[in-house]
């Protein structure tokens, strides 16, 4: 397997050693310490947010800004259908029941049309949802003017997560900063990764202190243990946030370099008639954490699960694009809003979608590599 083109993988800065060796040295060997501390200011000042705690996964983070918004059981809570089982997992940790909602052509994430005639007939029922998860897909932003306009007008939070999009932005201002919570994900396949960890950030610093609050078991100012609500054990790690600190440091880098891959693929496929590769939104900055197309069935012969196969017979991995999670057996029984009556555009893009190689540190000749076996599949 060692020599296998990979989707994504960790890729070291070289700072991350010495951070680690400080935790080290000071024998802060725990849960919490100066590297937490520093890794949540840094990265709230990367983002442009107010405070940041830092967690033990995205999912956890999810999980905090769910119960921090009152999510509890028999609620509702929107989320966008084409991402990751980790967007909505919390929803059911909570006891509450995800609503899933459409996609839309030029992100490819939540589409507003949908939210809208979601949250109209969610007040039709007097049953607004708690929350509404809003996925920046691969590291596309959301319509996140819409979006807002729209979860404002009815008044219900918005959470971002953004695991797939540090590093992007929205019109100037960095993803995962338009909602009360924004989240981050640093696992092994992230743009930068910690092994595993995660983020939450907000504006609203009584939130986050509530939030760490939550994440150490809830434990009441007392000298003994006392507890009065239930907490989770979500902190991460002082040793993990070194690797965080490190990585941060290359973030930018990181993105132009998913971007200059992204910009190799585009240049040599996306003449192909029928090929498309996933579009940029006006306005829009994206890390580009993988590079994605869709291939035009009516243009192109070979599906997507082929072209996969083959790429797989070299070694190269290459995978479907998110399954819509309305359409997951855990699911079966969620309600869900479709962007028109018409389209389904999750399910097209599921149907059509494949995610490319895409690996920070993978060499030019191997994306070569990668293209002229695309190039041949398609031809
Ligand atoms: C990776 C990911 C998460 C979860 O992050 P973990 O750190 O693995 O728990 C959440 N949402 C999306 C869209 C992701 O891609």
């Amino acid at each position: 397997m060692t020599n296998r083109i990979l989707l994504s993988s960790p890729h070291m800065g070289g700072a991350e050693q010495k951070y680690i060796q400080e935790a080290f040295d000071s024998n802060w060997i725990a849960p919490l310490g100066a590297n937490v501390d520093s890794f949540e200011r840094e990265l709230a000042s990367y983002v442009g947010a107010k405070a940041a705690s830092a967690t033990s996964s995205g999912t956890a983070a999810i999980h905090l800004a769910l119960d921090l918004l009152g999510v509890r059981a028999g609620d509702d809570v929107f989320c966008s259908t084409l991402t990751f089982i980790a967007s909505a997992n919390p929803i059911l940790y909570l006891g509450a029941n995800p609503v899933f909602i459409d996609s839309e052509p030029t992100t490819w994430n939540m589409s507003p049309q949908a939210l809208q005639n979601a949250l109209e007939e969610a007040k039709h029922n007097e049953k607004l949802p708690k929350a509404i998860v809003v996925v920046n897909l691969y590291g596309q932003s959301a319509r996140m003017d819409e979006i807002a306009e729209i979860c404002n007008e009815y008044r219900v939070p918005i959470v971002e997560d953004a695991a797939e999009s540090l590093g992007s932005t929205y019109k100037g201002q960095k993803s995962g900063t338009f909602g009360t919570f924004g989240i981050y994900s640093f696992n092994g396949n992230k743009i930068i990764t910690t092994s595993g960890g995660g983020m939450l950030v907000s504006d609203n610093e009584e939130l986050i202190a509530r939030s760490r609050f939550l994440a150490t078991q809830a434990r009441d100012p007392a000298k003994h243990y006392q507890h009065s609500v239930v907490g989770y054990n979500y902190r991460m790690s002082n040793i993990v946030a070194g690797i965080g600190r490190g990585q941060l440091e290359v973030l930018d880098e990181r993105v132009a370099q998913k971007r200059a891959i992204f910009n190799r693929y585009e240049d040599a496929l996306a003449t192909i008639d029928g090929l498309e590769m996933m579009p940029e939104l006006e306005g829009t900055f994206s890390n580009r954490w993988l590079s994605t197309f869709t291939l035009n069935p009516a243009k192109i012969t070979i599906t997507p699960y082929e072209l996969i196969d083959l790429l797989d017979a070299a070694n190269i991995e290459a995978r479907p694009i998110w399954k819509p999670l309305h359409m997951q057996p855990l699911f079966e029984a969620c309600k869900f809003y479709a962007h028109s009556e018409e389209a389904v555009i999750s399910e097209q893009l599921f149907a059509t979608g494949l995610c490319l190689p895409s690996d920070s540190k993978m060499p030019i000749d191997e994306q070569q590599k990668v293209i002229q076996l695309i190039l041949q599949s398609l031809s």
